[in-house]
């Protein structure tokens, strides 16, 4: 069958290969890193990597990409406000990031920072101004004048006719219906973070970053862009709008969205105060392969509401795989080996792999392989397994266990 992902722009599931050469390019929005992240956002990283990780499985190599955003208005607001400058700041809070990471054991992406790539984002701007898509301000600000590109809306499915041309915002996360020239560069204010450049003084807007970013990485034309869903407008709308004015080709080819975590059935966010880091559930004693475990146990496209009871289950289930491998690894069968246990690795290896091509479908993964848990603890209690079915088994298991990555 093959690899089918669900791509935002057409709307649909869709068979999912790279355009060239089996290298699969792919660009993720990363943490702007003002404070900790909390396991929302880590959901949408482990879902990230889940893909990353069953690419290299279907035989793709894969160039994977994410930005940091180490500087943008909260970022300003908060160095201010503690007396740091942004790279004193953000150090810290990056350097968290990467460490919640490799406890999770996500593969790390090649990363990208937006403070590195000034220089080019203000060029990038420069091209659009003269291309007709982009204007100064009288302050010294940028706009991406949106009325100059028809498609704007064909990711969010939003229709902006009517919209009031000239109308503009400048903050980095604007309402979802207001369509309006955004902020592609925002003029010094006093006490703020600047650079000098071709364009004159200031600091570019959120968007811009990644658009210069991915395409410096990735080419003009790349395979995936990912992201959680509450960057689809405006921030991956004005992606495209950006990129595709710039280079009058199509940007990414997939669009790949996440669901939100939620608590108490709300979207857990910073702002509603109803987070926790991964730092808070180690704290409580939680080990960090049981919330990967977790965050990947419902497909990424449902929304997972999280509970201190699915964490324990989550717990429990990584104890049931661990003690599995033991047992598969260090016990002692008669010798021989059986249809029986031959068929059920086939059966489930089959199982997994139609999961995952079934647009990530985790939920299946590992329902396929607590099956086959159960049915060889099964045998091996009554003395049916026999030595030569451990290498089948453990194969499966391994495979498994490449994408979920929780043995270890
Ligand atoms: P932020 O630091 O808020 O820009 O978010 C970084 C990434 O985490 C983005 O891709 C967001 O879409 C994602 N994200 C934020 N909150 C959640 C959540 N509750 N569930 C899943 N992803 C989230
Ligand atoms: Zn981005």
């Amino acid at each position: 069958m093959g690899l089918r992902l669900y791509n935002t722009l057409p709307a649909q599931v869709q068979p999912f290969a790279p355009a060239e050469n089996n290298q699969v390019r792919m660009y993720a929005c990363g943490p702007t890193v003002y404070d900790y992240v909390h396991i929302g956002n880590l959901r949408t990283v482990v879902a990230v990597d889940v893909l990353h990780r069953f690419l290299l499985q279907s035989g793709y190599q894969v160039r994977h990409v994410m930005n940091i955003t180490d500087v943008d208005d909260k970022i300003i607001r908060k160095a201010a406000e503690e007396g740091l400058s942004v790279k004193e700041y953000t150090a810290k809070y990056e350097k968290a990031f990467l460490e919640d990471a490799a406890s999770l054991n996500i593969r790390q992406p090649i990363l990208v920072r937006a403070t590195e790539h000034i220089q080019k984002m203000a060029e990038f701007i420069a091209v659009l101004v003269e291309k007709g898509f982009a204007y100064r301000a009288d302050d010294g600000s940028y706009y991406f004048r949106i009325a100059k590109f028809p498609a704007y809306g064909k990711l969010s499915k939003k229709d902006f006719a009517g919209m009031e041309d000239g109308a503009r915002v400048d903050l980095d996360e604007y309402d979802k219906d207001s369509a309006r020239d955004f902020a592609l560069w925002k003029a010094p204010k006093p006490g703020e973070a600047s650079w000098d450049t071709v364009i004159g003084p200031g600091r570019p807007g959120w968007h811009v970053e990644c658009s210069v970013m991915s395409m410096d990485q990735l080419g003009e034309s790349f395979d995936l862009h990912a992201g959680g869903e509450d960057l689809i407008f405006p921030h991956h709308e004005n992606e495209i709008a950006q990129s595709e004015s710039f280079t009058g080709k199509p940007f990414a080819r997939f669009w790949f969205h996440t669901r939100f975590l939620l608590f108490n059935n709300e979207k857990m966010a910073k702002s509603v105060g109803n987070f926790f880091t991964l730092r808070d559930l180690v704290l409580r004693g939680f080990k960090p392969s049981s919330i990967r475990f977790l965050l990947a146990s419902v497909p990424y496209r449902t929304q997972l509401n999280f509970t201190f009871d699915s964490l324990q289950h989550a717990a429990a289930a990584v104890d049931r795989l661990r003690n599995f491998h033991q047992r598969l690894t260090t016990g002692e069968f008669p010798e021989g080996a059986s249809d029986a246990m031959s068929q059920l690795a086939r059966t489930t290896d089959e199982n997994l792999r139609t999961g995952m091509e079934d647009d990530l479908n985790t939920a299946l993964a590992q329902a396929a392989i607590f099956e086959m848990i159960r049915a060889a603890n099964a045998a091996m209690d009554s003395g049916a397994f026999l030595k030569d079915d451990v290498p089948a088994l453990l194969a499966v298991l391994q495979k498994f266990d490449d994408i979920f990555s929780v043995l270890k």
